[in-house]
């Protein structure tokens, strides 16, 4: 793996050596469990809380409203699933460039009877006009992701949560706003604090945390759950905490403070100009998109081009990283942003704090080399 390039960062990422260190620590020396009642017990507890508390304060929250979970997916899973249960079905509405995490309940959804509507994304954006032209007195929960993974577009999460509590007193009762915020965390300047949305989601190892490590933030604590187990995280994910893995997810939060948010600028402005005059064409947005994120198009098939890059060494993918059928996930956001012909030909360069300026020099040459 170390003689390649790595810009797969909205993927995954590697992790920091803060967290790693952590990581070794917390499963040597701090193996008890931290619902054990002995004092081993109790110095893991203490951790576990700490953990939280350190994650509360980068993210301007309190504690009480943060629940770990093992990723991502599991975060947004506790949150849809809880509608499986409701006594009386509804309407939901997501956005047409959710990730597959939030997509993929659209099934299940239906089955048990509920509506599920998809906000529009031209241009990679959902506006808060069709929101509020959406909503009906019917609409639960509606989700909308902070960044996009494909394109790296910034959703104006204010403004469509400010729609959604001026309906919500219009109907006189309340809507849940729930914002997949994984490729949000510690880039774009990204505060939840400044988002009145009700649940969030987050993940460790896009941040250079490690893996199977996620966090569930809910405003308002309660909802309906599925696994109960031993009550852990406040009832909402039962289980054994996964302690090594929490507390280097807190490391990673903490250490998100030296990321240098410049140096990723301008390894994208690199790129864009650099790319300006060849055969690719971007498909990221030129403002209000992630620094960290370029979708691009080449002239070739995806699959010929990320296996030509993989031979130069650079490792790029195609725009989304699920098990099966990426390109498929990817072509569903190209074509609600309108960029569908351009979906066959798409790679997706994502930046870490890790990579360098000779590194994207090598990678501009590579790409324009197709
Ligand atoms: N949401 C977005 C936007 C993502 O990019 C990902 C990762 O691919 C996920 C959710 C799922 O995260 P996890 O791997 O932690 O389940």
């Amino acid at each position: 793996m170390n003689e390649f390039h790595y810009f797969d960062n909205a993927a995954t990422t590697k992790i920091c050596r803060e967290a790693l260190d952590e990581y070794v620590n917390i499963s040597q020396n701090h193996m008890a469990n931290p619902s054990a009642l002995y004092s081993e017990g109790r110095q893991s507890k203490a951790i576990l809380t700490s953990s939280r508390e350190k994650i509360a304060d980068y993210l301007g929250v309190k504690p009480s409203t943060l629940f770990f979970t093992s990723g991502a997916s599991e975060s947004i899973s506790i949150v849809l699933s809880s509608l499986l249960w409701a006594k009386r079905s509804g309407e939901v509405i997501f956005s047409s460039i959710e990730h597959e995490a939030v997509s993929s309940f659209e099934g299940l959804l239906r089955e048990k009877g509920w509506k599920v509507n998809y906000l529009g994304a031209k241009g990679g954006f959902v506006s808060p006009d069709e929101l509020e032209a959406r909503i009906t007195p019917d609409t639960r929960l509606v989700a909308v992701m902070a960044v996009n993974n494909v394109l790296g577009t910034i959703q104006d999460i204010k403004s469509l949560v400010k729609v959604v509590r001026e309906k919500e007193k219009e109907y006189g009762r309340s809507i849940f706003f729930f914002s997949d915020c994984v490729q949000a965390l510690g880039k774009t300047g990204f505060s939840l604090s400044d988002l009145d949305v009700d649940g969030a989601s987050f993940s460790a190892h896009k941040i250079n945390g490690p893996r199977g490590a996620g966090l569930l933030y809910l405003k308002k604590g309660q909802i309906q759950v599925l696994s109960h187990a031993g009550g852990q995280e406040g009832g909402i994910r039962g289980g054994t905490e996964n302690l090594p893995a929490i507390a280097a997810f807190a490391k990673a939060v903490e250490s998100l403070k030296i990321w240098d948010e410049k140096k990723i600028h301008g390894f994208n402005t690199m790129m864009r100009l650099a790319l300006a005059d060849s055969k690719m064409k971007i498909l990221s947005p030129d403002h209000d998109t992630s620094d960290y994120i370029l979708s691009l198009s080449s002239p070739l098939p995806s699959e010929v081009a990320i296996r030509m890059m993989q031979d130069k060494g650079y490792l790029v993918s195609s725009g989304s990283a699920c098990s099966n059928n990426a390109r498929g996930k990817a072509e569903a956001v190209f074509r609600a942003a309108g960029l569908a012909p351009y979906a066959g030909g798409a790679i997706r360069v994502s930046f870490s704090c890790d990579n360098t300026e000779e590194e994207v020099r090598g990678l501009i040459q590579a790409l324009k080399e197709l």
